[in-house]
């Protein structure tokens, strides 16, 4: 830990700088970095984060060095200034900020205008001329310190603010003149005294220590705790403090307050986008309260401020090298920066502003690569609204485009109610007039978000892009009734628990539910994509010649089809059982598994055989030159016969057969632990002539299509070996059949005969088993059942709990256990490349679609994973991060 506790900013040098995120905030670090690059920034000095986490360990107290340091800092802004705290003639006044590390909007304190008490008011009053002015900065100021100080309540503040509004007969509080506010002001002193006990301080330095015990304080509130445990934000010291000279946009109506983005955070558009709202402080465009002006009609009503920031804009970008979000004031036509950094967006806008910025030659594509999430990516794989539906819908109103995709779901018009309605498994949107940091939980958990008033860079709009939620913003149309949970347009009530259909890419509110469909990979993301491929191709590594590829589980033509378009380069697992669930298959399979004699049994496969023939030739089609793993029977045979009597007796029904000998069958197949019992490569020992079956059909497939001239590379897969002797027989049997398909049609084709390693057995044992197996697939689904010892169908009862207790930090069934089950990978594959250095390698657990468990499996120096099609981009992308991030 450094000496340094406060860092001074002002006068065109700063002590910090914009790497010093962790130690000065987000905030505190970038006021700082724009100091130094001459941007207009009012001076000011940063207390750290360090302080923090000594406030919260020393029990909410200060070392003295601490208090020390702010005295001094206080000092050398006073004299930059030429102005005191507190002073009756010239006061300066300072607002007091909280700014972690990662951006928290809105769920930490902010005290603003402190310095002002009975005496400075009357030298601000006379200063600038403005009485009005001075004493509604003071009637802010006391409602804010003492609502956000000392605990006193907002509204009864309101409360004295409206009954003098009343008074006077007027509606908006820019009608209140100077006389009006002070009466305000004595009305609020004596709110403040009957809550608190106290007088309102006078004492400027007691006021700014409470303001930053309680910016400290806000750190641990309820609402940024869960917006943490949401964002899944850990590791940090705390929250720095900003103490930094006012400006002020509310001074005169040649002032004014803005927030903007280098470029549209919601689309990525190169264009310069914000909103401002001219004589008013930053508070009132960012709670939504009035609907701002777009930053157009700012070039137009004062060009010369406009092109200042422009050219900050542009300069901050290309110092950034991304995407800006800022914050400015415009005093008495002034222009200063209050805040800029790395703007939230969509994952449409994070996919266009990074190739953007590579064509513009700012950044590099590994770099472009690098700077997208999972999350990110995963929002453009969310549903839309098609372009033929919405021709055919009409909209029950329109508001701003702030989030884009589509939501469906039950209105519900409180934070707390749609968590309720959530946890009783509805989907909700929650319609708000607007949102505020309370809203968090309801906002996570609801589909998509609605307000009536308030900007693109509102809460709602903010909060919802960094979330990747839909949002439509100031959707004036709609007038909502809390009190009778409803909202009216046009005469038309909609009530609570009705549908309503939003769509963020266009402002649309649609009434009922509508159906979505699931959007493909535009331009820009394939351009970036194909950049994350070229990273992961050229990833060789020991026994891997061929890069870090990404395949699929599909078990059907259509879904490889999808899994193709997104960018598969073969098929991992092909779970074969998933074509018996089809109703044909299932008549003829049961009467497999019920059969008495072996002769029975060969009978019953016959027609299975035709129709899996037809299921594998649609996969090769699709999978033309790509390789495509099949894996033969691997569940235990009661999962595919009835249980119930009635049941029972229908299928004896359609059998033919007698139902008490067909009961007798049934129970005989019952197992106490299927998942350990008859099951996998098991059967195949058992029943040969199912695998028989199979190979044969696969073999088959391959024939008829290579002679139609397709690329054919089928990979058979033996699941569930625990010994190198079971997979011995298998391969011989399946080498059987093979040959004689092959011989048959007299057509060669290349094969490959492997394996799945699922058993902590076969994980040791990788040496012995390789010699029989050309290829490993990882099934760590079972593999992380069997190392733990965790059942994978009754983890439900206490994974929650383990969670919750710390006991696992992860899901080991989402996220794979590297230092458990990793261990078995590590080893299966050393061992196995000991004996065979090349033997291919892959995963085709859940695993495989995971991004912390793929970049195990690049390290692991696995060739590839393989996760459902749908997950597919997400592994592309995260592949290449885990290529980047080792070397
Ligand atoms: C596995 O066990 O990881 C696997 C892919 O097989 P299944 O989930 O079908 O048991
Ligand atoms: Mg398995």
């Amino acid at each position: 830990m450094s000496d340094q506790y406060v860092y001074y900013f002002g006068a065109g040098k700063a002590e910090g700088r914009a790497q010093m995120k962790e130690l000065l905030g987000g905030k505190g670090a970038n006021l700082a970095e724009m100091t130094n690059l001459d941007i207009p920034v009012p001076p000011g000095f940063t207390i750290s984060t360090e302080v923090c986490s000594l406030y919260y360990k020393s029990n909410r107290t200060y070392p003295d060095e601490v208090r020390t340091q702010v005295a001094e800092n206080l000092d050398r802004l006073e004299k930059e200034m030429g102005k005191k705290l507190g002073d009756k003639n010239d006061p300066l006044l300072v607002s007091v900020r909280s700014g972690a590390a990662v951006s928290m909007p809105g769920m930490m304190d902010t005290v603003l205008n402190l310095g002002l008490n009975s005496s400075a008011v009357e030298g601000i009053a006379k200063n600038t001329g403005n009485a009005r002015f001075a004493w509604d900065a003071y009637r802010r100021f006391i409602q804010m310190y003492g609502n956000v100080v000392m605990g006193v309540p907002h509204d009864d503040f309101e409360k004295e603010l409206n009954a003098i509004k009343m008074e006077k007969g007027v509606k908006a509080d820019t009608e209140l003149d100077a006389n009006d506010l002070r009466k305000v002001v004595s009305s609020y002193m004596a709110v403040y005294e009957r809550t608190v006990k106290r007088e309102f301080p006078q004492d400027p330095i007691e006021q700014l220590w409470g303001a930053i015990n309680a910016v400290f304080g806000s750190w641990n509130n309820e609402r940024a705790i869960k917006y943490r445990t949401i964002n899944k934000i850990g590791g940090l010291l705390g929250t720095a403090v900003n103490v930094q000279s006012m400006v002020y946009g509310n001074w005169s109506e040649t002032s004014g307050t803005g927030v903007c983005f280098s470029r549209d955070p919601s689309t990525g558009e190169n264009y310069f986008y914000g909103e401002y709202l001219m004589n008013a402080q930053g508070e009132d465009v960012v709670a939504g309260i009035r609907t701002p002006e777009p930053l157009s009609s700012l070039e137009s009503s004062n060009p010369e401020v406009y092109q200042q920031l422009i050219g900050v804009k542009e300069r901050l970008e290309r110092h950034y090298k991304d995407m800006q979000d800022m914050e400015f004031t415009i005093q008495e036509g002034r222009l200063f920066l209050l805040q800029t950094r790395n703007g939230k967006r969509t994952g449409k806008a994070a996919v266009k502003v990074a190739v953007d910025l590579v064509n513009e030659e700012m950044i590099s594509r590994e770099n472009a690569v690098s700077r997208i999430t999972a999350e990110q990516l995963d929002q453009l794989l969310h549903p839309m609204i098609s372009t033929s539906v919405k021709k055919t819908l009409k909209a029950i109103a329109k508001g701003l485009e702030a989030s884009p995709g589509a939501a469906v779901g039950k209105v519900v018009f409180s934070a707390d109610e749609a968590e309720k309605w959530v946890d009783r498994g509805e989907k909700v949107v929650l319609v708000r007039s607007e949102t505020s940091p309370e809203d968090i939980g309801g906002m996570h958990v609801a589909e998509g978000i609605l307000t009536s008033t308030g900007g693109m860079t509102s809460h709602a709009a903010v909060v919802a892009r960094g979330m990747g939620k839909p949002c439509v913003a100031g959707c004036k149309a709609i007038v909502i009734d809390e009190d009778a949970k409803n909202f009216n347009v046009d005469g038309i009530i909609y009530k609570e628990g009705d549908f309503i259909t939003l769509d963020g890419s266009d402002g649309a509110v649609y009434a009922g539910s509508i159906e979505l469909e699931k959007p493909s990979l535009g331009a820009e993301l394939n351009e970036l994509l194909s950049w994350a491929d070229e990273i992961r191709h050229s990833a060789k590594r020991v026994g891997v010649e061929d890069g870090f590829m990404v395949r699929t589980n599909a078990d059907l033509p259509q879904d490889a089809k999808l899994a193709v378009d997104f960018g598969a380069e073969g098929i991992g697992l092909t779970r074969t059982e998933h074509m018996f669930f089809d109703e044909a298959k299932l008549t003829s399979f049961r009467r497999m598994i019920v059969a008495e004699s072996l002769q029975e049994r060969v009978d019953a496969l016959k027609p299975i055989l035709k129709l899996q023939i037809e299921d594998f030739r649609g996969i090769f089609r699709v999978m033309d030159g790509k390789p495509v793993t099949i894996r033969l029977l691997d569940p235990p045979l009661h999962e595919f016969v009835p249980h119930s009597e009635e049941e029972v007796r229908e299928l004896a029904k359609g059998l033919g057969t007698e139902f008490g000998k067909l009961m007798r069958r049934i129970r005989g197949l019952r197992e106490l632990n299927p998942m350990l019992g008859h099951r996998g490569c098991r059967l195949g020992i058992t029943y040969p002539e199912v695998y028989d079956m199979q190979v044969e059909a696969i073999m088959s497939a391959a024939v008829s299509e290579a002679k139609a001239g397709i690329d054919v590379r089928p990979e058979i897969m033996i699941p569930l070996i625990g010994s190198a002797a079971e997979l011995e027989v298998l391969r011989a049997n399946a080498q059987k059949v093979i040959e004689r398909v092959l011989n048959a049609a007299d057509v060669r084709i290349n094969y490959l005969i492997g394996t799945m390693i699922e058993i902590p057995r076969a994980a040791l044992t990788a040496d012995i088993i390789a010699p029989h197996a050309d290829f490993y697939s990882f099934g760590t689904n079972d593999l992380t059942q069997m190392t733990f010892g965790f059942s994978r169908d009754d983890v439900g009862s206490f994974i929650p709990e383990y969670l919750e207790k710390k006991i696992l930090s992860v899901d080991p069934f989402q996220t794979l256990d590297a230092s458990g089950v990793g261990q078995l990978v590590e080893m299966g594959v050393s061992k196995a490349r000991a004996v065979k250095p090349t033997l291919k390698a892959g995963i085709c657990g859940e695993h495989g679609g995971d991004p912390s468990s793929i970049a195990f499996c690049y390290k692991a120096n696995l060739n590839y994973v393989s996760c459902s099609p749908y997950r597919v981009p997400i592994a592309r992308l995260t592949a290449a991060q885990a290529v980047l991030k080792a070397n």
